[in-house]
C-alpha cells in the first residue's frame, strides 16, 4: 500500500522514529547536560497498548519502518515485548533499533526473536577514558553489547560516530579499521544544535566533507549503496565489504528527500527534527479517539510538516533535548 501520508510538498511519510523513553543511562555531552535527571514521570509516556495503537495507525497509512529510539530504548522494561507487538502488526516491514548497547548484551537475543531487524549503535570512539569523558559511561559495556548484538545474529549493524574536532577527530581511520575486522557499517554525522546541549557542542562541528577527503587520501573509496532509505551518502572501500556513511545535516541537508516524522515517549507527534511543530496524541488516545479519527489526525498532521530545518540559519530555534525526540 502507497503511503497516504503526503505532505505540502509532494513527500511521502513512510518512516517513523519512535522514541519509547526520554530516559536515558548515559549523558553524551551534545545530546543531555551533565548530570541532567529531569527526565518525564513514566506515567506520562505513552503506554505500550496506546503504542500498538499509534504504529498501528500508522501502518494503515502506510508506514513501513519504524525505529525505535529513546532516550535509551533499552531503558524501557516492556521494549522486547513491544517490539514483538510492533513487528507482528500488518504493514511494518522494518523494525530497527537505535542504542548505545551499554544494556544491549542482556537483550540482544530477545530483540532478535522479537523481530527487531536491525540494529545501529552509537559510539563516538574506541578509547575508554575519552568515552567516559563524552558520555560518562563505560566502553567496554557498550562493546560487550556490541559483539553480542553480532553474535545474535544482526546484520548489518551500522555504527554512528558524531565527528567533532578536537574530540575524536583524531580516530577516523581507527574505527574505520575496528569496522572492517567486525563487518560493521559506518555512519558519520555532523553535530546538530539541537537544545543548549547541542548548541555547546557546536565548537566541535566539523563538516564532514572534511572527514571524507582525509579517508579518500588514505583508502579507495567508491560510491556505494546501502539499503535503508536513510539520509546517508555512502561510499565502499575497494575490495571491502566496509560501507562508510556521511550524515550532513548541516553542511549539505537532505529534506528535499524527508520521509520521516517522530513520535516522543509522551505521544507528541514532531513532523521535523529541526522544528517545534507538534501535534499531541496522548490526551487525544486517553479521551477515546476513534481508529478513523486517529487516522485523520496523523493525515490533517502532515500540513504542518515543514520544508526543511534552518539548522544554520537559525540554531537557537529547537530548545527540546535530542534524547526527547531521538534523533
Ligand atoms: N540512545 C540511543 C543511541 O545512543 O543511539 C538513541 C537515542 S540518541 C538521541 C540517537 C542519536 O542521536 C545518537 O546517534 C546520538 O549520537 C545522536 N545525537 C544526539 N545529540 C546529537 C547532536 N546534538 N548532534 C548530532 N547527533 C546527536
Amino acid at each position: 500500500m502507497k503511503s497516504q501520508l503526503i505532505d505540502p510538498f509532494g513527500r511521502k511519510v513512510e518512516y517513523l522514529r519512535l522514541s519509547v523513553t526520554d530516559k536515558c543511562n548515559i549523558r553524551c555531552f551534545y545530546c543531555l547536560p551533565k548530570g541532567f535527571n529531569d527526565f518525564d514521570c513514566t506515567s506520562q509516556h505513552l503506554t505500550q497498548d496506546e503504542i500498538v495503537r499509534v504504529v498501528g495507525a500508522f501502518s494503515e497509512l502506510g508506514v513501513r519502518r519504524i525505529r525505535l529510539t529513546g532516550g535509551e530504548p533499552l531503558v524501557r522494561k516492556d521494549i522486547c515485548q513491544l517490539s514483538a507487538r510492533l513487528s507482528g502488526l500488518p504493514g511494518v516491514e522494518d523494525l530497527s533499533l537505535s542504542t548505545n548497547a551499554s544494556l544491549l548484551a542482556q537483550h540482544a537475543t530477545k530483540l532478535k526473536k522479537s523481530g527487531v531487524a536491525r540494529i545501529n549503535v552509537s559510539l563516538d570512539t574506541l578509547r575508554a577514558d575519552r568515552f567516559h569523558e563524552i558520555n560518562g559511561g563505560k566502553l567496554s559495556d557498550t562493546l560487550t553489547g556490541l559483539m553480542a548484538a553480532k553474535a545474535a545474529g544482526f546484520a548489518p549493524i551500522k555504527i554512528n560516530m558524531v565527528a567533532m574536532k578536537g574530540i575524536n577527530d583524531d580516530e577516523f581511520e581507527d574505527m574505520v579499521a575496528f569496522c572492517l575486522q567486525h563487518d560493521f557499517t559506518l555512519r558519520f554525522i555532523e553535530t546538530m544544535p539541537v537544545s543548549s546541549a547541542g548548541r555547546n557542542a557546536s565548537e566541535h562541528y566539523l563538516p564532514l566533507q572534511e572527514v571524507e577527503d582525509r579517508l579518500k587520501h588514505r583508502f579507495d573509496l567508491l560510491p556505494g549503496v546501502m539499503p535503508g532509505g536513510g539520509p546517508a551518502r555512502y561510499f565502499q572501500i575497494k575490495g571491502t565489504r566496509l560501507r562508510i556513511g556521511f550524515i550532513t545535516p548541516i553542511s549539505q541537508h537532505f529534506c528535499e528527500t524527508c520521509n520521516r516524522v517522530r513520535l516522543t515517549a509522551t505521544g507528541a507527534l514532531y513532523l521535523c527534527l529541526g522544528h517545534e511543530h507538534k501535534i499531541e496524541l496522548r490526551q487525544q488516545l486517553r479521551d477515546g479517539i476513534s481508529d478513523e479519527m486517529l487516522k485523520q489526525c496523523l493525515i490533517d498532521a502532515l500540513a504542518l510538516k515543514p520544508e526543511r530545518h534552518y539548522f544554520e540559519e537559525n540554531p537557537t530555534q529547537v530548545v527540546r533535548f535530542m534524547a526527547k525526540i531521538g534523533g
